[in-house]
């Protein structure tokens, strides 16, 4: 099969819910990805940040193929072996008490919004059905129905009313909305992610996360963090949080927990918040399943034995520092945190983000638009910097070719 059958199959059969770039992949080693023809590409997407790791990381597929020969689903019906560890193990990594396992980012938000709906009502004492959530304009938290709720991008929430009410909607970035809201004594939480990455890698004002999370410590409102696509070492840190030595009352993963091996995310908080939701209140048929469990865990260990917040800080200041120095008109701007950066396009006809990326694709490097004219580019965090470099000069080949 050519790769134009490849993707005619995909639109013929499949639902026409995403547009991806003309490339048909089938193999993938570290910072690489290979195409059905052979061609090699650097990865400068990594599943949306999923894929922190580096593609098809040894140790995780390890661990992943022994766990699968033994048991991989019991339900959460029964105890099993290997759920226990991984929850020792990830509560005691991040410093929290209590883990919820889920599957996907988006699960792991719901899961988070009904946490701090039912303590508000039986901690802080809100009235039933009264609470609000403040979450900022433009998130990305996912694609449920409540969670596109929170959503102020159209083509997210356009067309799937009716919605879920009990937010309220503040502007990102900006404290004196936030301490506007919080005036309302039924706000029981703060939704925000430390970056906004699908918006565009927003990277809020220094100081923006700590005086948030006092605020909200002042009005007796917990602090939840979506740190899905920013958490797992990928903006330089082990959490974005860390930047400001902000710790969540709530805190959500997903994505790179797993190392993009499956789907895998969870929920951290201490007793007072989680042991609000009983036996039988919440729940997930695959999860805490053990083979989550242990594709978590060895994900984790490689985060820490490969020091890829360290690389990723460092490789993040050259890749910032080398896409500034180009120059064409059609750059706008550069911004990020460690390996979670972007670059902002002037877009005119036949110079749009779209055809950048097309072009960087041909020399041999996968980024994607998001919102039209900004490029996200997110490696592995495993890349060297003999790899960065080669890169980033066929990111500069295919700027060049629009001059
Ligand atoms: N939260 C954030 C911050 C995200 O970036 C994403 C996905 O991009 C999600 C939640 C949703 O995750 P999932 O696609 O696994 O549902």
């Amino acid at each position: 099969m050519t790769p134009k059958d490849y993707m005619e199959r995909e639109s013929k059969y499949g639902a026409h819910n995403y547009h991806p770039l003309p490339v048909v992949l089938e193999r993938g080693e570290g910072v690489f990805l290979w195409d059905v023809e052979g061609k090699r590409y650097f990865d400068f997407l990594s599943a949306y940040s999923a894929v922190n790791q580096g593609h098809c990381h040894p140790k995780i597929i390890n661990a992943m193929c022994e766990q699968a020969k033994k048991l991989t689903l019991t339900s959460r019906a029964f105890y099993n072996n290997v759920l226990g560890e991984f929850e020792e193990y990830v509560t005691k990594y991040f410093g929290y008490d209590k883990v919820l396992p889920m599957n996907t980012g988006a699960e792991a938000d719901e899961t988070a919004l009904k946490l701090c709906r039912r303590w508000a009502y039986t901690k802080k004492g809100i009235k039933d059905g009264e609470a609000k959530i403040i979450v900022c304009e433009n998130n990305f938290h996912g694609r449920t129905i409540t969670v596109i709720s929170m959503s102020t991008d159209p083509d997210s929430y356009g067309g799937f009313g009716p919605f879920t009410p009990g937010f309220i909607k503040i502007p990102y970035n900006d404290i004196a909305a936030l301490e506007k809201a919080l005036q309302d004594p039924n706000v029981a939480g703060f939704l925000v992610e430390p970056i906004q990455g699908e918006a565009g890698v927003f990277v809020p004002d220094e100081g923006y996360l700590k005086k948030a999370y006092d605020l909200c410590k002042k009005h007796n409102v917990l602090f939840i963090a979506d740190e899905v696509q920013t958490g797992i070492a990928r903006t330089g840190k082990m959490l974005a949080c860390d930047h400001e030595g902000v710790r969540p009352d709530i805190l959500i993963l997903g994505k790179a927990i797993s190392g993009g091996a499956m789907p895998v995310s969870c929920v951290l908080a201490d007793d007072d918040i989680m042991l609000t939701i009983k036996p039988g209140e919440h729940g997930s048929t695959f999860g805490g399943n053990p083979l989550a469990g242990k594709v978590a865990i060895a994900a984790l260990e490689v985060i820490k034995e490969e020091k890829l917040a360290e690389n990723a800080e460092k490789m993040g200041k050259i890749f910032r520092d080398e896409m500034n120095s180009i120059k064409s008109d059609m750059i706008e701007l550069v911004r990020g945190k460690g390996l979670l950066n972007a670059v902002v396009i002037r877009n005119k006809p036949g110079k749009t983000a779209w055809d950048v990326c097309v072009a960087m694709a041909e020399k041999g490097v996968l980024a994607k638009p998001t919102h039209g004219n900004i490029i996200r580019f997110a490696p592995p965090l495993v890349i060297t910097e003999e790899q960065l470099r080669e890169a980033i000069g066929l990111i500069k080949e295919a700027f060049k070719q629009f001059e």
